[in-house]
């Protein structure tokens, strides 16, 4: 392959050269023509529910908290109101886990729907911003018409109102992530103040701000085809049983255009009408079979069977099908590879469950002080140091007592400076306390003991540790 592409081997190497490079290895702009019909109508209500969804997330609050936070600097995060902390980060790691394996699962049996229908770049792309660029300057041919036009004042309107718009969404945007990550609080205190006493809020803003602008007004669909690693993932994903955006070959080839009232004779049920082609955001030719570019965003089946419709052939030579579904007429098959992924998944999704239940609202860890052995008292009992660190996870204060549990007959745990522990609302709070045993009770150099964490009467968490005496 030479290093500059002509236009056939553009045609010919589709496989090999992304749909986004024109002849002469520069950037083919893709003008995709405005989609509509059923499926359309469907992906955008999904859009829409999730992008609202999307936005309104960090405005609720329950009981004054947020609902929804990922706080990375201050490393707190809130899911469904309910606080995680570091110490929970096995939790979250679980999550992560079994969000991949049911992304991957999803993507072996229903290819690429993700991207298509739920992914935030293709719900902006194609859901705002597209359809800001459809309204001002009309649908495809009028877009490149517009682009080719030489600039006059109704150029610099359309091209002036459209950036405009793109910068306002994308400062929008970039306000609600900053919202997912301090807090709608404090955007809101970021917002009114002066940007130099929240230097790097501010710089945050922008380069979010920034990097919406540039991933929707210039990068665009080339994030879906070279840049997500998530895309770059479909070959060894997808298999013959996977449920994809296919073109039914069998049906449709040989294909050829037809004229009104011509016989279709040996033709296949594709008039070569490249509609589908004009309306892929990705740019590509379904007809060539599943590529790594295509989303699934179902916009080639609406312009297909409209074009169905009008030839009086049945629709859906595009639809959701898989490979073995065209080729051998095969339904939906649970293949070993979908069972082991299900499996996996219920084995995860059992164990998160589990670990979820273990989960405490108070975390305690006990140290004895370090360089301090033991004590002997006047009361001939023997007295062990502790320090303890405590994390309260809820959003309401919480008093906290030490309970001595041991096979003792006696035995005592006495804070030192307070008789209680405080623990702020979602705040930490360290305290030292002594145990102090009869001597004559210990038998051993070293004995195991466990201080049991109490709060409003319950038993929070039991922390073992060892506790030493002099030899015998
Ligand atoms: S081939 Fe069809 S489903 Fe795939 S991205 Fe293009 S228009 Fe969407
Ligand atoms: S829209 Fe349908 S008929 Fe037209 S080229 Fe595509 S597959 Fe063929």
């Amino acid at each position: 392959m030479s290093s500059s592409y002509s236009e056939e081997e553009l045609k010919q190497e589709y496989r090999n050269i992304p749909s986004t490079v024109a002849e002469g290895n520069v950037r083919k702009w893709i003008y995709p023509k405005k989609p509509s019909g059923s499926w359309h109508l469907r992906r955008s209500i999904v859009a829409y529910s999730l992008l609202g969804a999307f936005i309104l997330l960090p405005f609720i609050k329950v009981n004054g908290n947020p609902f929804f936070l990922v706080n990375i600097l201050e490393r707190k995060f809130i899911f469904f109101g309910n606080i995680f902390w570091p110490q929970d980060i096995y939790l979250v790691v679980m999550a992560g886990l079994i969000l991949i394996v049911f992304i991957i699962l999803f993507t072996a049996v229903y290819g690429r729907v993700f991207c298509g229908w739920t992914c935030p770049q293709t719900i902006l792309m194609e859901m705002v911003f597209r359809k800001i660029e459809y309204w001002i300057e009309g649908d495809f041919r009028q877009q490149q018409k517009l682009d080719q036009a030489p600039w006059d004042g109704k150029k610099i309107f359309k091209k002036g109102l459209k950036q405009f718009l793109f910068v306002a969404i994308s400062l929008f945007m970039g306000h609600v992530v900053m919202a997912y990550l301090i807090g709608i609080d404090e955007v809101y205190t970021l917002v009114q103040s002066n940007p130099l006493d929240h230097a790097w809020g501010f710089l945050a803003l922008i380069a979010f701000s920034a990097t919406f602008y540039l991933v929707f007004a210039k990068v665009r669909e080339i994030v879906c085809t070279v840049i997500c690693p998530y895309g770059r993932l479909q070959g060894v994903l997808l298999n013959r049983d996977s449920m994809v955006v296919a073109y039914d070959n069998i049906r449709g080839e040989p294909r050829g255009k037809i004229k009104k009232g011509e016989d279709q004779g040996d033709k296949g049920d594709c008039v070569d009408c490249k509609l589908c082609v004009q309306v892929c955001p990705t740019g590509i030719d379904i007809r060539n079979g599943t590529q790594m570019e295509c989303i699934n965003c179902t916009a080639c089946i609406d312009a297909c069977n409209d074009v169905m419709e009008k030839v009086s052939r049945p629709k859906n030579l595009i639809r959701f099908d898989s490979l073995e579904g065209i080729e051998n007429k095969k339904g939906f098959k649970f293949t070993a590879r979908v069972l082991a992924y299900s499996l996996v998944l219920m084995v995860l999704t059992v164990v998160f469950g589990f670990l979820m239940t273990q989960r405490s609202e108070i975390q305690a860890t006990v140290l004895r002080v370090p360089g301090q052995l033991f004590q002997k008292n006047d009361d001939g009992t023997i007295g062990n140091l502790y320090n303890i660190q405590l994390v309260n996870k809820t959003f309401e204060e919480k008093g906290v007592e030490l309970r001595l549990i041991s096979d003792f007959e006696s035995g005592e745990i006495t804070l030192i400076g307070e008789d209680n522990l405080v623990l702020p609302p979602q705040g930490t709070t360290e305290g030292v306390f002594f145990v102090r045993i009869p001597a004559e009770e210990l038998s051993r150099m070293k004995t195991e003991i466990e201080i049991e964490v109490v709060s409003e009467g319950q038993i929070i968490t039991a922390e073992k540790t060892t506790f030493i005496s002099p030899s015998k």
